[in-house]
């Protein structure tokens, strides 16, 4: 599936064609702050098949972490594009916030449900995991 989107003042913008592996929202501590409290939602979408077309985004990794994830963002707007991670290689996280069109977004699993809040929203029926499935 072709996918287009970038940040909120367009000065970064990428394309995906690859086949989406996995649609989840993370609940994690470290989400909250990069949502701003709610949980994050992401499409997993192999990199191969991932560019950035307009705009090189800045990027950022925790040095004090052992195998942090590097997170992408626009340096103009601050707006976090997605991320890549040690633990999925190959692959790029986007978070869906910033498709052109959101609504293809449909939740597969919640993750890291031991920092959710109670103000998280978790579809009945979901699978849903302590930590990673
Ligand atoms: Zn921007
Ligand atoms: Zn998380």
């Amino acid at each position: 599936m072709s996918m287009t989107g970038g940040c909120y003042c367009g000065a970064v913008r990428y394309e995906s064609t690859g086949d989406v592996q996995n649609s989840i929202q993370c609940h994690c501590r470290e989400c909250q702050y990069i949502t701003g409290g709610s949980p994050n939602l992401i499409i997993i979408v192999p990199e191969n098949g991932f560019s950035f077309t307009k705009g090189g985004p800045s990027k950022f990794a925790r040095s004090d972490l052992e195998t942090p994830v590097t997170r992408f963002f626009c340096n103009k707007c601050g707006t976090g594009i997605g991320t890549k991670s040690p633990a999925r290689q190959g692959s790029m996280i986007i978070k869906v916030g910033t498709l052109d069109d959101p609504s293809v977004f449909k939740s597969q699993a919640a993750i890291f449900t031991k920092d959710k809040q109670s103000y998280h929203h978790i579809e009945e029926g979901l699978p849903t995991f302590e930590k990673r499935p």
